[in-house]
């Protein structure tokens, strides 16, 4: 391990955040220790397999690496506390440039206010490099390279222990962990001490070692040049089309659970026969994985195909294989692996659906009213109707309780259960939206979040090597599941008062007011009470940028979350809402980000639209009709959307407090001068209206309270709800214009809505 730098006089490790370019050091002691730590859980993990089966126990470390690690280590920004019973967000200090000697390391994911044990690579390996992407490299490498030279199984499986356990070899030892012989005889020559069993290649073996563990270009010329190997894909054709296609919440859920399943079933198969360290990517509905030739590749494409198929009832699956030479993948990844991709477009392309037509006198499925009916299913009321297939299974899924995303998302969160929502040990799932509802409230309001990554494609294109590409896709599900897990326990606790949860608790069957959805790649999906939602958006956008603020004068792409947020009757049809909140929302709230530059992080555009039939037909023109005034003057824009999590906070929260003081009548009346009169006049009422107050002739304190500048984000410090230009801001986060007319902001109708769905 490298000296990398010398700070304050101390002799640090360092590790560099490649995707922001912080950084973060620590003493030799507290590398010692991070190194101690981490190799006690991996001696935990390894005590489990009972007996020497080299191979369990080569599977286990495979596994230590490949997941517990990085569920360790991300996100760097923040972890869970409990307090006062509730599960709640922590956000860590940023080391800054300074060392601290008192750092605690988490002894578990999420682990309190506790550090991310890291374990920089070190050696020749660039600074962003994990000892773990490392470690993973060089095993599947290692294990492809065996495997295509038919190398005895045994001997497999110690050389893949060997580079799991070297590493940490010293810290085993020292705490009385034994390796088998063999193992630690490999471990020496991997370190450069000795010679290998005579089956394996001395001269390749130590060129792979080596180059697992360097830069993307040196790493070109040091691996075999006629070492490659097969890369499979496997990803479900129009995700979003089968999990939505039909109303119901049970089908919904149904739909995404098997998808989800099915992958990680795909996942343990492919770890169990070949190694977890080849799984490269396997999330949502997509896969990715290192297999010795074309031939096992053309095997597991099919395979890829038949599961998906069985699983769904008929899903739409494209797979590929491409061969490619090792130093590609090392030194050029994402070139390399548009390789791969080319040839998933072109399988795409021949993908048909398996139900294409149904015949006039074949009998239709009620659910979907597509495909033919191949079966009986009865529903709550009435009588039994015909379904199909695919719809049975989505719907046998769907209504499982034991298999869902609320167990993975408390898993995550460690601690409690089912109880950490705050309604009961037994709430049970939502059966429809409707379910979401909490307590009475004047309307019956759900929110559609959809969202996902901003920049993720720059970053990906600045992937020269498969370490690092892993270390990203590890960190993108940690970050992902974690801020939802966090964003939705706070949402829950602030949003369900205790008496609406004693009421919701005291219900036959209390259910969760929130039903996530897995939808593939960083997409974010889910059903929400309307105010669980919108607090959702603000805080799962608010850990996100968190966990990728920028180190100053870090030069690359900034990392973000986008959220699309559209808040209807409970009864609009999903299809509407959710093609809505994706369609227009998430792009509207994506292009502001954009146009910003990225600067102020995430963002989120709402929209609270009270019955289904007010949901615009064309987004840009309602933003015109209903938010923009050209003025006499000068121009008026009537919201701020789409704002940041700090923007949608301080929203949120005046109006609440605005309707905890009464001014629920009062906004409605002043918002509505906005909107429908002329801006000058709105203004005059509200100039009016504030010297009332000041006169005290009036229940005073409505302007005053929209007024208070406590709390403000400062790129909303110089607002005034009356209107003010606010610095370099556009109507709609539009793009900014040289030269253009300054904009007036007066945002009353944001608080007006968002105080329809606090009602
Ligand atoms: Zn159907």
């Amino acid at each position: 391990m490298s000296k990398n730098g010398n700070r304050g006089g101390l002799v640090v490790f360092e590790w560099r955040d490649g995707f922001t370019g912080r950084r973060y050091g620590f003493t030799k002691e507290q590398q010692d220790a991070a190194r101690r730590l981490v190799a006690g859980l991996l001696e935990a993990k390894l005590k489990k397999e009972v007996g020497d089966d080299l191979r369990a126990l080569a599977d286990a470390a495979a596994a230590f690496w490949a997941r517990d690690y990085y569920r360790l280590v991300f996100p760097l920004a923040f972890g869970r506390e409990v307090v006062d019973g509730g599960v709640r967000a922590v956000f860590l200090d940023d080391p800054g440039d300074r060392v601290d000697q008192t750092a605690v390391f988490r002894r578990a994911p999420l682990d309190g206010a506790a550090r991310p044990p890291l374990l920089p690579a070190g050696g020749r390996a660039p600074a962003e490099y994990l000892l773990a992407d490392v470690v993973l490299v060089r095993a599947a490498l290692a294990n492809i390279y065996c495997r295509q030279r038919g190398v005895d199984p045994g001997l497999l499986h110690v050389l893949r222990l060997a580079c799991f356990t070297g590493p940490l070899a010293a810290e085993l030892a020292a705490s009385g962990f034994d390796l088998p012989e063999e193992v630690r005889r490999l471990v020496d020559f991997l370190e450069g001490d000795g010679e290998p069993p005579a089956e394996l290649d001395a001269e390749d073996l130590r060129r792979l070692w080596e180059a697992g563990a360097v830069a993307a270009e040196e790493a070109m010329d040091i691996a075999p040049a006629s070492f490659a190997v097969t890369v499979v894909v496997g990803a479900v054709q129009r995700v979003k089309q089968y999990v939505f296609e039909t109303p119901g919440l049970n089908e919904i859920r149904g739909g995404s659970e098997i998808l989800s399943d099915v992958t990680e079933r795909l996942a343990v198969d492919v770890a169990t026969e070949l190694g977890a360290e080849v799984v490269l990517r396997a999330a949502g509905s997509h896969l990715e994985f290192l297999v010795p030739d074309a031939e096992t590749g053309a095997a597991w494409e099919a395979r890829l195909r038949r599961e998906f198929v069985a699983a769904t009832g008929g899903v739409l699956v494209a797979a590929a294989a491409e061969t490619l030479p090792v130093r590609d993948l090392l030194g050029d990844y994402y070139r390399a692996m548009g390789r791969v991709y080319q040839r998933l477009e072109a399988a795409r392309n021949q993908t048909r659906p398996l139900y294409p037509e149904t015949l006039p006198f074949e009998e239709r499925c009620a659910i979907c009213g597509q495909r033919a009916a191949e079966g009986w299913y009865q529903p709550p009321e009435g009588d039994a109707e015909p379904i199909c297939r695919v719809c049975l299974i989505k719907r046998e899924w769907g209504r499982d309780a034991r298999r869902d995303k609320t167990r993975e998302l408390e898993e995550q969160l460690r601690g409690g259960g089912r109880a950490l929502w705050g309604l009961g040990a037994d709430a049970g799932l939502p059966q429809s939206l409707d379910d979401l509802i909490v307590g009475h409230p004047r309307r019956r309001l759900v929110a559609v979040v959809y969202g996902d990554g901003n920049n993720f494609g720059a970053v990906v294109q600045q992937l020269k090597n498969i370490a690092v590409a892993r270390q990203w896709t590890c960190r993108v599900e940690a970050v992902t599941w974690s801020a939802t897990a966090l964003a939705l326990a706070e949402a829950v606790r602030v949003s369900v008062p205790a008496p609406h949860a004693a009421a919701k608790e005291a219900q036959r069957k209390p259910s969760l007011p929130f039903q996530v959805l897995a939808l593939g790649g960083e997409d974010i999906g889910l059903f929400a009470w309307g105010p669980v939602g919108l607090r959702f958006a603000e805080r799962f956008v608010a850990l996100t940028d968190r966990e990728f603020t920028p180190a100053p004068g870090h030069d690359g792409a900034r990392i973000c979350f986008s959220l699309g947020v559209l808040v209807a009757d409970a009864k609009a049809a999903v299809a509407r809402t959710v093609a809505f909140s994706e369609g227009e929302l998430l792009k509207w709230a994506k292009r502001a980000a954009r146009n910003a530059g990225y600067r102020d992080g995430g963002t989120i555009a709402f929209l609270v639209v009270p019955t289904a039939d007010q949901i615009p037909g064309d987004l840009d023109d309602f933003q015109q009709t209903m938010y923009y005034r050209e003025g006499a003057t000068f121009p008026v824009c009537l919201t701020l959307r789409p704002v940041t999590a700090a923007e949608l906070g301080f929203l949120l929260d005046r109006a609440a407090r605005l309707r905890e003081a009464g001014f629920v009548g009062a906004l409605g009346r002043m918002a509505a001068a906005f909107v429908r009169g002329e801006p000058r006049v709105a203004v005059l009422y509200y100039l009016y209206q504030k010297a009332r107050e000041r006169k005290g002739r009036d229940d005073g304190g409505f302007t005053a309270l929209l007024e208070d500048t406590r709390e403000r984000p400062p790129t909303l410090a110089d607002l005034d709800f009356a209107g003010r230009v606010l610095g370099t801001r556009r109507p709609f986060g539009g793009e900014p214009v040289a030269g253009g007319r300054e904009t007036y902001f007066a945002p009353l109708v944001d608080l007006a809505e968002l105080v329809k769905v606090l009602e």
